[in-house]
């Protein structure tokens, strides 16, 4: 296992943002995962779970602990059933499931990270998410000190949140296990309205996966998420805040100072979203309220391609880019009334 000391964790997170760890481990295989989180947790050392850091926000202070990379490999098909070690990186994955012509996740295509964290905020996009496809999760159960199989159900996925989201300090994801669908090389049914648009087909028909692909990663990469070295709008998080889902009496409430502030004629975005709750577009809310594409005059600023995505334009300190997020939040609720939630984990800081 790698060790290393006062390291930094700026470069290991798509912000580039974060001090440094007190402690660094790189774990290979499950058996080093569990060895480091037992060390940890017997001698009560603070723990910070790291995959490809595409959804973490790191304080400049950085963490005083044992930071535990995983870097676990492991691709294993039968058939339509995939098992994935934790440290996979997403990508590859969803690029070889699409060569194998089994559909599922074509339309996560692009998303950073890996596997181990796909169950955690239940990842979504363009009409699919993991708990479509995630028949079990191996995880190593921190309160028993044993490796558990937990059911589809018993991960309570819903929108952007598992189980594992709620419970951050309990499960560490040593592997992951999906059942894909078999439709003869074709997709899954595209749910997405803009993806049927580009691919001209009607939402629910299915194209040749590499299609579905592809149009997913030219429709995501317009709107920089997808990872470019050299393009700071994907130096982010990707969404920093969750679209909010409101109660009937939210969402009345949201629509008549909606009303009051855009005029008569304007409809904020509504989705349905169970009963008694709708959804709406945390984007169009933060557009809505003035925070256009581009937003900002310091080195975190909203993203020129989304404006959903708050990013760091090359120097700046976590306290820059959480100054923005505060000034996001407050002024959304200011003029809507609504609390932008943010997506991304926080590790010794707060919103
Ligand atoms: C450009 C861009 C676009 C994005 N687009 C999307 C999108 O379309 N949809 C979407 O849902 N997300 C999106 N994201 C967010 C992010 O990519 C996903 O949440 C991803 O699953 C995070 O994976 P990771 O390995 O990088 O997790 P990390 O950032 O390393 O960790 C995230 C959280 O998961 C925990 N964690 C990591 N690994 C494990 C494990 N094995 N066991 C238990 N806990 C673990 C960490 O401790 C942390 O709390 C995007 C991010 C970027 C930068």
């Amino acid at each position: 296992m790698q060790e290393l000391h006062d390291a930094p964790l700026a470069p290991l997170t798509t912000f580039r943002l974060g001090g440094p760890a007190t402690r660094l481990l790189t774990a290979t295989t499950d058996a080093e995962v569990i060895d480091a989180v037992r060390e940890a947790d017997d001698s009560a050392t603070p723990l910070l779970l790291i995959g490809g850091g595409s959804n973490l926000v790191i304080g400049d202070k950085g963490f005083d602990g044992t930071a535990l990379v995983i870097a676990t490999k492991g691709f294993a098909l039968d058939g339509t059933r995939l098992e994935l070690a934790a440290g996979e990186v997403w990508t590859d994955v969803v690029a070889r499931t699409v060569e194998a012509g089994l559909a599922g996740v074509e339309c996560l295509a692009g998303i950073p990270g890996s596997a181990g964290a796909t169950p955690v905020q239940n990842v979504g996009a363009y009409g699919q998410e993991v708990s479509s496809t995630i028949t079990e999760v191996v995880a190593y159960d921190r309160t028993t000190r044993e490796t558990v199989t937990l059911t589809n159900e018993q991960c309570a996925f819903s929108y952007r949140h598992s189980r594992f989201k709620a419970d951050p300090a309990r499960y560490v994801v040593l592997r992951v296990r999906f059942a894909l669908e078999d439709a003869g090389g074709l997709s899954g049914p595209v749910k997405y309205a803009e993806t049927a648009r580009v691919l001209g087909v009607a939402p629910g028909d299915r194209v040749p996966l590499a299609a579905a692909r592809e149009t997913v990663l030219k429709l995501r990469a317009g709107k920089g998420m997808v990872l470019d070295p050299e393009d700071h709008d994907t130096w982010s998080a990707g969404s920093f805040f969750t679209n909010p889902i409101l109660t009937d009496e939210e969402f009345g409430a949201f629509r008549a100072r909606v009303r009051e502030q855009c005029g008569d004629g304007v409809e904020p975005p509504a989705y349905p979203a169970g009963a008694g709750r709708t959804k709406t577009s945390a984007a169009w809310l933060i557009d809505r309220a003035g925070f256009t594409k581009g937003y900002g005059t310091g080195p975190a600023r909203i993203s020129t391609k989304h404006t959903l995505a708050l990013t760091n334009r090359g120097t700046a300190t976590t306290e820059d880019l959480l100054a923005l997020a505060r000034e996001v939040v407050t002024g959304v609720r200011e003029v809507f009334g609504v609390t932008l939630v943010n997506e991304p984990v926080t590790v010794g800081v707060d919103l």
